[in-house]
């Protein structure tokens, strides 16, 4: 192959003006979905992708498309590039908008060289990656795969009181594409990986072969308020002892496994929280995660049996509700060895990893071979301002996409 790479300047340039749009008052970054700076930096995409001379779609969830078509391609699936550009609260300027934007960037380097792809290719920008304003997260590309239909997505009341299909209509973004109708032969997306791994390692790329499943429950456990004082130890019924107890045991069983699993809890409340009374209601929430499916399974069921151990110990009621749950997922191996032979061929430092955050790849996944290209996030920071990552990092990314996306559209190729 001849060796082409994109426009340096430009994606970068790009990154930095879209990462202008949404400042409050305070100078902080914030496109929440479907809101007015989303609009705004919607606009700013579309002409990006006009000028580009790509057909701008846009299905009813507001997923935004720009496919390039060659001729005699009308029915083809394309090769998709993607990610999202909706962001957190006082956000980083990379998370998801360097995706969308370095694929734009690798169809624009092959229009320019006159490269012709065996199948179309094109780029999406999926609505409300985030969930912050409406929940559930990666709802623009769970509706696109079909999980989750776009009557009910439209139908979410966000946190201001607001409903997405409203909001989509009022900023002019409520597409009259059928959700999915935009099937892809196979999808990649690159992003920052929001992680230390890379950066610690001081690895270029990162092949991200699997994404951790996550399992998200609420355990309530009702005690005994009483006396902190004339209460014996021996004679207490103490909701905030036997959820530390909790705290404890998974932090010591994930520490102790020579697994990736990762328990965390995040957050916690005793009543009626005083300091001289014995806690008679503790609520706290889990968060295991872990890439392996059973293992993930194992874990929780380690957890129920103590729940079941602490409650009889402790003289407690201890009841569990379930919040979220999605599966592991594995990505297509075909992509993830490409991905490695193109960061090999440029003489790049990768190694295969595990996404610890979810990204629309993995709902992507459920329709198409998919898989991930990570780069480095300096110190691991992510949704906060102090995201970045090196601008050669940046660059070397989008390089990487662009050969892996000439492999994949080259003649005869499979994904
Ligand atoms: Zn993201």
């Amino acid at each position: 192959m001849t060796p082409l790479s994109i426009d340096a300047e430009r994606l970068l340039g790009r990154i930095r003006t879209l990462g202008s749009i949404g400042r409050d008052a305070d100078g902080r970054l914030v496109r929440l979905a479907a809101s007015d700076t989303d609009r705004e930096g919607r606009d700013r995409l579309v002409a990006w992708l006009e000028e580009a001379g790509l057909d701008v779609a846009v299905d009813r969830i507001g997923n935004i498309f720009g496919i390039w078509r060659p001729a005699g391609m009308e029915d083809a699936a394309p090769l998709m590039l993607g990610s999202h550009i909706d962001t957190v609260i006082d956000a980083g300027i990379y998370d998801g908008c360097y995706g969308v934007l370095s694929g734009l960037a690798v169809i624009e380097t092959l229009k320019a060289a006159g490269f012709s792809p065996a199948r179309p290719l094109a780029v999406a920008a999926f609505t409300n990656e985030e969930g912050v304003r409406y929940a559930p997260d990666m709802m623009g590309s769970l509706v696109h795969a079909g999980g989750l239909s776009v009557e009910a997505a439209l139908a979410t009341v966000g946190t201001d009181g607001t409903v997405l299909g409203r909001e989509l209509e009022r900023i002019g973004y409520a597409g009259g594409n059928a959700p999915g109708f935009l099937t892809p032969h196979a999808y990649v997306e690159l992003h920052i990986e929001q992680g230390p791994v890379l950066a610690h390692e001081g690895i270029a790329i990162g092949a991200v072969e699997t994404l951790q499943g996550i399992s998200w429950q609420k355990v309530t456990i009702d005690g005994k308020a009483n006396h902190a004082g004339t209460t014996p130890m021996a004679m207490r019924q103490d909701a905030g002892h036997a959820a530390a107890r909790v705290v404890a045991f998974l932090r010591e069983r994930a520490r102790a496994s020579q697994t990736p699993t990762v328990a965390t809890v995040g957050c916690m409340a005793f009543e009626p929280n005083a300091i001289n009374v014995i806690p008679a209601r503790a609520t706290f929430t889990v968060d295991l995660r872990d890439p392996d499916e059973a293992r993930l399974r194992e874990e929780e069921a380690a957890l129920a049996a103590f729940l079941d151990r602490l409650a009889q110990e402790e003289k407690v009621a201890i009841s569990v509700e379930r919040l979220a749950r999605f599966e592991p997922v594995t990505f297509d191996a075909r992509i993830v060895g490409r991905i490695e032979s193109a960061a090999r061929a440029r003489g790049l430092s990768h190694r295969r990893m595990t996404s610890g955050a979810g990204h629309d790849a993995q709902m992507m996944a459920r329709i198409a071979p998919a898989a991930m290209i990570f780069v480095p996030s300096i110190a691991g920071i992510s949704h906060n301002p102090a995201e970045r990552t090196e601008d050669a990092d940046l660059v070397a990314g989008a390089n990487v996409l662009l050969d892996v996306v000439r492999a994949m559209t080259a003649e005869g190729a499979s994904p």
